[in-house]
């Protein structure tokens, strides 16, 4: 009975994890009275930079966090950045708002992530930095990145939204680049609701974030001063306090994911289904498992199929270039010029990975998927 109760209740592409204790931490802010960015705030900046050993800065969200790095490094009209042709919308809109041109580059499809190779080929004079994803939660090769940027003087903002506790070679990502960009949106490993976190280790422009993210008031003197027209992107208390108590889970919640993802690796058997790669060398944190599927299989009914077996799963991320809003600026033919994230945008399929899941339920999934595929 237990059996088939489990598998007949729809199971999400994800489910954020909401214990009790994450609950009372915000109804205890609630009953204080004090609401935005103040002790709770504090007290998460100070255990996320222990957590990267970087200065931490807390944002209102993940695109929030893209654009005040931008904004902190002058980037704006006349500038190009580079930024992976398939990722979440956000790190290709994020340039656009500050008036500065993405200059798209193809990825790896074995990877997701920026196809190291096509990006020295994109560096003109005008580029004044690279926005890399560790897409999915798996970590692009950003120390190649880092080097490359280095040696033509330009900016690596890492765009980590997906990749809190990936690692390449034990070191956490976001802690590369001048900035390291965080999420905390419900389809991340940990969540706020909204929010997100910007590290830098630059004091001078950690600082100016810390302002640009409040209506651009700093301390002059000693005396509280408007410096810079800034933004409201300040993070509540009651979202840090939500995230300290998450926080406190993030290993256990990474590790299950781990072991949740092993079931699919072990368990997929379709010869259609394309499994993720992961090198010896990155600890993955599974925001997405991200599987593709071969030529001539029509996702969109699979999509379909799946959620009549009760299974939610979507695709995974967007080939920017190919959107609307980047088609009618910019004209870009997708097929010829990014191949690999086109294919990603059409094949890609993203198959439920929480870590409320049970690996009965990650077993369902992988034998509804070979049966159906
Ligand atoms: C989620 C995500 C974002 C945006 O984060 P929000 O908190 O939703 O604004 C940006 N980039 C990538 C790669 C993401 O996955």
């Amino acid at each position: 009975m237990e059996s088939s109760k489990l598998i007949s209740d729809f199971i999400p592409l994800m489910r954020p994890s909401i214990l009790e204790e994450d609950i009372a931490a915000v109804v205890k802010v609630l009953r204080s009275g004090m609401l935005v960015q103040g002790t709770e705030v504090d007290l998460l900046e100070q255990r996320l930079t222990h957590f990267f050993d970087t200065p931490s800065t807390m944002v209102a969200n993940g695109t929030a966090t893209l654009h005040l790095a931008l904004v902190a490094l002058g980037i704006g009209s006349g500038d190009e950045v580079i930024v992976p042709a398939f990722s979440y919308i956000a790190t290709a809109n994020v340039v656009e708002l500050v008036g500065a041109t993405p200059i798209f580059v193809d990825i790896d499809l074995r990877s997701y992530n920026i196809d190291v190779l096509k990006i020295e080929e994109k560096i003109s004079s005008r580029t004044k930095a690279i926005i890399p994803v560790h897409e999915f939660g798996l970590a692009c090769d950003i120390s190649e990145i880092v080097r490359i940027a280095t040696l033509r003087n330009i900016y690596v903002i890492e765009d980590a939204a997906c990749a809190l506790g990936s690692t390449v070679d034990g070191r956490p990502v976001g802690t590369f680049g001048t900035f390291g960009s965080f999420s905390f949106h419900p389809r991340k490993a940990i969540t706020s609701g909204e929010g997100g976190a910007l590290i830098c280790d630059e004091k001078a422009l950690i600082d100016s974030v810390r302002a640009l993210r409040n209506h651009g008031i700093e301390s002059v003197n000693n005396k509280q001063e408007f410096t810079k027209a800034g933004f409201n992107y300040r993070m509540t208390d009651f979202q840090a306090a939500l995230l300290q108590s998450q926080l406190n889970r993030l290993e256990k919640i990474l590790f299950m994911k781990n072991e949740l993802a092993q079931v699919y690796f072990n368990e997929i058997q379709s010869q259609n289904i394309l499994l993720p790669v992961v090198p010896d060398n990155k600890k993955h944190s599974w925001q997405t498992f991200h599987t593709l599927l071969a030529d001539g299989i029509v996702r969109d009914l699979i999509i379909t199929k799946l959620k009549s077996k009760g299974i939610g799963s979507n695709y995974g991320a967007q080939c920017i270039p190919a959107q609307k809003f980047y088609q009618e600026k910019y004209h870009l033919e997708c097929e010829k010029l990014f191949p690999n994230a086109l294919h990603a945008y059409n094949n890609g399929l993203a198959i439920p990975m929480y870590d409320g899941l049970s690996k009965e339920k990650i077993s369902y999934v992988a034998k509804t998927l070979n049966n159906i595929i």
